[in-house]
């Protein structure tokens, strides 16, 4: 079993806070946890289907007052991140994936069959020219994450966090600080590329390069397309989000969702992972991800439950991501922390534009006085 190799490295922290008893054995094989992992997934489906047993109220308060001092209280060491678009939002990037969000309407130019092309594997593979071009429009490297980022980066540092699942591939979460074992890219990430035939791998500066050349970035070893590791329509999602998920969730002691309307299978059903007793707080401009009220008569619940007289333990908070993580790190006492760690990397970022911009023109105006090279498109 692929799981069953994969097994993440946060293994070895204790477990003692999870709500409901599990029967752990970290010292046995790979095989056997992935086993329990199902077993932990059929009792949650199970207890939840047919109303066994009464789930533990963790939060005191069904507020972010109550999630405050949840994780000051020192039960709460497994923290999962899911954030969508509505996180990089106040970063200046648009929801690139929303139709709604008019950018589609921008492609026009592009003279492309339908929008949603510019994202389709097979449409890319013979014309890759308006991806690469919304590419160099939209470039992650000309962004800053935002508040909202860096108080993930906060969990982190204060040993909270257990994975941030994300579903941007601004790799704004990386510049924030998040590492590679911090994070699952659901939907993959403009940080590493791959050439489509001979998958030879290619950094983030060799693809940054290649966009702003007005090339389509070739590989320097078979010629063919370069492709960032983004997940595009009609291919699937990286094993890592899958193997991952089934070792991070039912270990989960809060779940904490932002900037997304949880819409995108698989990602929005991965609220239904954690155990029934960990809470789980929303902070989104609408509410979202709730049950779906037919699904929810069946009994296959693990929607959200904000408002029901059955509500135990979800929390909505309604308002932008950054204001959401400066109100909750106000009650957690790290306000200043946070707003001088958001100073500071900005800070660390604008000189760095700087320096690559003056670099950049020198660079341009050497290339100008040089023949320009043949271009090798078909
Ligand atoms: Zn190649």
């Amino acid at each position: 079993m692929s799981e069953a190799s994969e097994r993440p490295k946060k293994e070895e922290e204790e477990e003692e806070v999870t709500a409901e008893p599990e029967e752990d054995s970290d010292d046995s094989s790979g095989e056997e946890a992935a086993g329990n992992t199902e077993m932990d997934f059929l009792r949650n489906l199970f207890s939840s289907t047919l109303g066994l047993g009464s789930p533990e109220k963790v939060l005191d308060d069904l507020t972010l007052e109550g999630v405050a001092r949840y994780i000051k209280s020192g039960k709460c060491k497994n923290i999962i991140c899911m954030v969508g678009a509505g996180i990089s939002t106040s970063a200046g990037i648009p929801d690139f994936r929303s139709p709604e969000t008019g950018l589609y309407a921008n492609l026009q130019k592009y003279n492309l069959p339908y929008p949603e092309a510019i994202f389709q594997i097979d449409y890319f593979k013979k014309h890759p020219e308006p991806f690469f071009a919304l590419a160099r429009e939209l470039y992650p490297g000309q962004f800053k994450p935002t508040i909202c980022h860096y108080f993930m980066k906060l969990l982190k540092d204060k040993g909270h966090l257990r994975r941030c699942y994300s579903q941007n591939i601004d790799t704004l979460e990386r510049v924030a600080g998040l590492e590679g074992e911090d994070l699952i890219e659901a939907h993959g990430t403009f940080f590493t590329s791959h050439c489509v035939s001979c998958s030879k791998e290619f950094n983030l500066d060799w693809m940054r390069d290649q966009i702003f050349s007005d090339d389509v970035p070739r590989c320097d070893g078979c010629s063919s397309l370069v492709k960032p590791d983004i997940v595009f329509f009609g291919e699937n999602l990286p094993v890592r989000f899958f193997t991952s998920m089934k070792m991070d969730f039912p270990r989960c002691d809060l779940l904490i969702v932002m900037g997304t309307s949880l819409q995108v299978q698989p990602f929005a059903g991965l609220v239904g992972r954690v155990s029934k007793s960990c809470p789980r707080l929303l902070i989104n401009m609408e509410k979202a991800g709730q049950a779906d009220p037919m699904l929810g008569l069946l009994g296959f619940g693990g929607g959200m439950d904000f408002e029901s007289d059955k509500a135990y333990r979800d929390v909505a908070h309604i308002s932008t991501c950054d204001d959401g993580c400066l109100a909750l790190a106000e009650l957690l006492g790290w306000k200043e922390e946070l707003t001088e760690l958001v100073k500071k990397e900005h800070g660390r970022i604008d000189s760095q534009d700087k320096r690559e911009k003056s670099k950049g023109a020198a660079a341009n105006e050497s290339s100008a006085s040089e023949a320009p090279a043949a271009k090798k498109e078909e």
